[in-house]
């Protein structure tokens, strides 16, 4: 039987996800995780403990346990202090795999840096393959940084590249970020796999948007723009406020139908409360129009993605975009920025529109292509849903799970080189 080790330092998989820091990572580890499980491969995904309450090991799914080791106090803690426990936290995890026999994991796969600084070790001590799927790379975020937003630090980039130097197996989610590991992480071109991430097709179908809308107190014929995401700067959900405000200028005769939802909880730094958000929309005097949702779950959530005319993602980078997968599965077609893993998460005119920049006055443009066109929409909304139908979760799956075959491949080479 093999078992995987999975390390997901920074944020729980158990841990609802659009929020803090909580996201498409968390949806990632719990939906791949449990589908190797239905596959008869254990998996063991540690995390941190951020609450005396929780037990040292849970059940995820049958198969799938969380372990929450102990690495400094429990509350209050930010990721960017997270670098000072990794210590700590390394030692929780070789001490947890000490009590198994030798050769208890065949892989272990870490995501985001500060995991991947902890698998670069318990490579070395297991003499296991490392994977590692960064989810977001400093590089790029750095140079595609919103007005005022904080850049990440060099502790961060450094940690990266070291990541990248040690591991046997890069996951990059698609080719954009597969070509930036090896400009510029430098990485071997013959160590990275692109697996493409999925979507729940089973929770995100198309349905009854009136009755949707209904659950949501909207009326059939409001126009409703959805962002969906946490509230950060890098996601840009102001880019839509902004937007919504000229279209308005444009056409203030819609100010009765139009409706901007904005569904998420804070995260990280700069613009980043709904509060801040609240203030901007006062300050562009669209106060009635905008509204917010606590983060949704579940079926909340595809009714919230139905219930949309279309979904804005106008982040300044995003390594792929579960959100517009997610929202195409529901028939709602998808205004995108035109970066990093978006256009391959959104096919521009014909599952949505892609737009170069986050200039309102183009926002608003493409925005009103699909808002105001209800045949185009509809054509763009049955296109959507074939999209978002060639991604599934169980192909990850596959793909990770060769992954990780070549991963021990490299691994064998190295040590009998
Ligand atoms: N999400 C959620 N509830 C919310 C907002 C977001 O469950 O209220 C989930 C969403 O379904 C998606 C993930 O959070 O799967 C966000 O992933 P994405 O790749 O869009 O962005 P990330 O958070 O990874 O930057």
């Amino acid at each position: 039987m093999m078992r995987v080790a999975v390390l997901s330092v920074h944020t729980s998989p158990l841990e609802q996800p659009g929020t803090g820091d909580a996201g498409g990572m968390n949806v990632y580890i719990v939906q791949t995780a449990t589908r190797m499980a239905r596959r008869g491969i254990e998996v063991e995904i540690f995390t941190r403990a951020t609450s005396s309450d929780l037990p040292p090991v849970a059940e995820l799914a049958p198969g799938v346990k969380v372990r929450h080791v102990v690495a400094g106090p429990f509350e209050g803690l930010g990721k960017e202090e997270l670098p000072g426990q990794l210590c700590a936290f390394t030692a929780g995890v070789l001490r947890a795999e000490a009590r198994h026999e030798p050769g208890h994991y065949d892989v272990v796969h870490s995501h985001y840096w500060l995991s991947g600084q902890v698998g670069w070790l318990a490579r070395e001590r297991w003499g296991v393959p490392l994977v590692h799927t960064a989810h977001t790379l400093a590089k790029v975020k750095n140079a595609n940084l919103a007005l005022r937003d904080t850049p990440e630090p060099r502790m961060r980039v450094i940690g990266e590249e070291q990541v990248v130097a040690e591991a046997d197996m890069l996951v990059a989610n698609t080719d954009v970020e597969a070509a930036e590991l090896v400009k510029l992480y430098d990485a071997d071109p013959a160590k990275v796999q692109v697996v493409p991430p999925g979507v729940d097709l089973d929770l995100f179908t198309p349905g009854d948007r009136d009755a949707a809308r209904a659950a949501l107190g909207l009326r059939p014929d409001d126009l409703v723009l959805t962002f969906v995401g946490r509230i950060q700067p890098l996601k840009a959900p102001d880019v839509l406020l902004h937007s919504a405000a000229e279209l308005l200028r444009r056409a203030p005769g819609l100010r009765e139908r139009l409706v901007v939802q904005v569904v998420g909880g804070p995260s990280g730094t700069g613009v980043k409360t709904p509060e801040e958000l609240k203030r901007l929309a006062g300050e562009l005097g669209i106060t009635d129009v905008v509204r917010f949702l606590p983060p949704q779950g579940g079926e909340h959530l595809a009714r919230v993605y139905r219930a949309a005319d279309v979904v804005a993602v106008p982040s300044h980078n995003e390594s792929f975009g579960l959100v517009a997968l997610e929202a195409q599965a529901c028939g709602t077609p998808v205004v995108a920025a035109a970066v990093g893993g978006l256009p391959v998460a959104v096919r521009d005119g014909v599952s949505g529109v892609l737009v170069d920049g986050h200039d309102p006055v183009a926002w608003a443009r493409a925005l009103e292509s699909v808002v105001l066109h209800p045949a185009h929409r509809e054509e763009l909304a049955v296109n959507a849903v074939g999209h978002a139908r060639r991604f599934s979760w169980d192909r990850t799956t596959d793909s990770l799970l060769a992954g990780y075959a070549r991963a021990r491949d490299v691994f064998r080479e190295e040590v009998f080189a």
